[in-house]
């Protein structure tokens, strides 16, 4: 299998180039952010849970996001690998996935860090607000909040995958192609 995991900070393209790496690749595209929305948009339970972390920036429980996220893997039988987007966000849920992978016999292929300055980010992030209509993008404290979380809790996850030498950063400044090609090039590495 080829599974791997989109890395990097709110803002840096982690859900626009999945969109294109699953159609050349063939992956099933795991975001548990999108998830998360869906689950919003039905009003389950889940959702209304998710959504009072979301709000605020913060990260839902790793407890919760780790069941749903294993849920989701287990609907698929035989796929041809996984792309994580925005899983694991934390060293924990890093942990949990290398051992629930296992246990299934397979393992992270490879760490793919999109790397963009903090600027950029913001100026991305309040620009997509404008036009997915997502509250959290909206929201200059909600989207400060989100890049601290981002620095305290998710950036250890790049150190985790790096000493299992998975981990290829890449920049994310350029058109989306440039970035695509580059991101398929790391892929094509270990395929
Ligand atoms: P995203 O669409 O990836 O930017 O995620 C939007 C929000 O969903 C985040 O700010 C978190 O509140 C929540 N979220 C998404 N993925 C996770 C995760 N792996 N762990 C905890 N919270 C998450």
């Amino acid at each position: 299998m080829l599974n791997i995991i989109i890395f990097g900070p709110p803002g840096a393209g982690k859900g626009t180039q999945s969109d294109k790496l699953i159609e050349k690749y063939k992956l099933v595209h795991l975001s548990t952010g999108d998830i998360f929305r869906a689950n919003i948009k039905g009003a389950t339970e889940l959702g209304m849970l998710a959504k009072s972390y979301m709000d605020k920036g913060q990260l839902v429980p790793d407890e919760v996001t780790i069941k749903m996220l294993e849920a989701e893997v287990n609907k698929h039988s035989n796929p041809v690998g996984f792309i994580f987007d925005g899983f694991p966000r934390t060293k924990s849920q890093a942990i949990a996935l290398d051992n629930f992978l296992k246990q299934k016999a397979t393992s992270i292929s490879v760490v793919l860090g999109l790397e963009v300055e903090e600027e950029e980010l913001k100026k991305r992030l309040l620009l997509r607000g404008k036009d997915s209509g997502r509250a959290d993008d909206q929201n200059p404290d909600v989207i400060q909040r989100r890049i601290e979380v981002y620095k305290n809790e998710t950036f250890p996850v790049k150190e985790h995958y790096a000493a299992q030498q998975k981990y290829s950063g890449i920049n994310g400044i350029g058109t989306i192609e440039q970035i695509f090609n580059a991101l398929c090039i790391a892929i094509d590495a270990v395929k």
